[in-house]
């Protein structure tokens, strides 16, 4: 069976994350969260006092630091897959609100894009890799042999990730989390470099009308007839 690349693509809190890694350990593929890295950057702009909600991103500042940047991986006893800043692991605190708030002003950043997608290109240089993301199918991996838009409303979107919140403890209201999403949603879609956008050969997965369960054994037949194919 040959190896691909799975580029799986969508708005905020679709739900791509958990169904991307779920396949990846399905078929026992890498497993590469990008919007983790946009996280880990925009923590470090936070940290740095480069970012706040309200004055915005200090571009210029960011961009002279970014070579100070590293952003790598690493498996968690758990087995789950942990975001590192410079070695440690951020994985719990990339997901707060604070950095939510500020990551898509931070990914609008070109230098801050160039140097994330050479990485996450470096990744699959082998194949046999699932990534999740924005830009995967038409900017990271536009040649990427099976590619998925996943699709769900702002409302369904919204209420996962309060649910999300909440267990890990956070307090937050879902008025809050809705304003993000649709805020997310507009900058990612007008961005200037690689907008969110569905790749014309990408399927696409409406993941409010189908369960868990039934979403991952269409991804399996999906990948299947593509990997047995030729
Ligand atoms: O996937 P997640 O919601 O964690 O991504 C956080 C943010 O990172 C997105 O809202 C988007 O602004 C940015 N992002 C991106 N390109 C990617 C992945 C994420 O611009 N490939």
């Amino acid at each position: 069976m040959r190896k691909i690349v799975v580029a799986i693509d969508g708005y905020s809190s679709s739900g791509k994350s958990t169904m991307a890694r779920q396949l990846a350990r399905e078929v026992g593929y890498l497993y590469v969260d990008s919007g983790a890295m946009y996280r880990a950057v925009t923590l470090f702009a936070l940290r740095h006092g480069l970012a706040c909600k309200d004055a915005g991103v200090d571009v210029e500042r960011l961009v002279e630091r970014l070579p100070e940047i590293g952003v790598t991986f690493r498996l968690a006893p758990d087995g789950t897959q942990h975001t590192c800043l410079n070695g440690e692991d951020v994985e719990a605190e990339i997901r707060r609100m604070e950095v939510s708030d500020m990551v898509s002003p931070v990914a609008v950043i070109p230098e801050v894009r160039h140097r994330l997608v050479a990485l996450q290109q470096s990744y699959g240089r082998d194949k046999g890799i699932v990534m999740d993301g924005r830009d995967i199918g038409t900017a990271v991996f536009p040649d990427a042999e099976m590619k998925v838009f996943v699709n769900a409303s702002p409302e369904v979107r919204a209420q996962r990730r309060v649910d999300e919140l909440r267990a890990k403890g956070e307090q937050v209201d879902y008025a809050e989390v809705y304003a993000n999403v649709c805020e997310r949603d507009r900058i990612d879609t007008t961005r200037k470099e690689s907008p969110l956008r569905q790749a014309p050969d990408a399927l696409l997965l409406d993941n409010d009308r189908l369960s868990r369960s039934e979403q991952m054994e269409w991804l399996l037949e999906r990948f299947r007839e593509i990997t047995e194919r030729d």
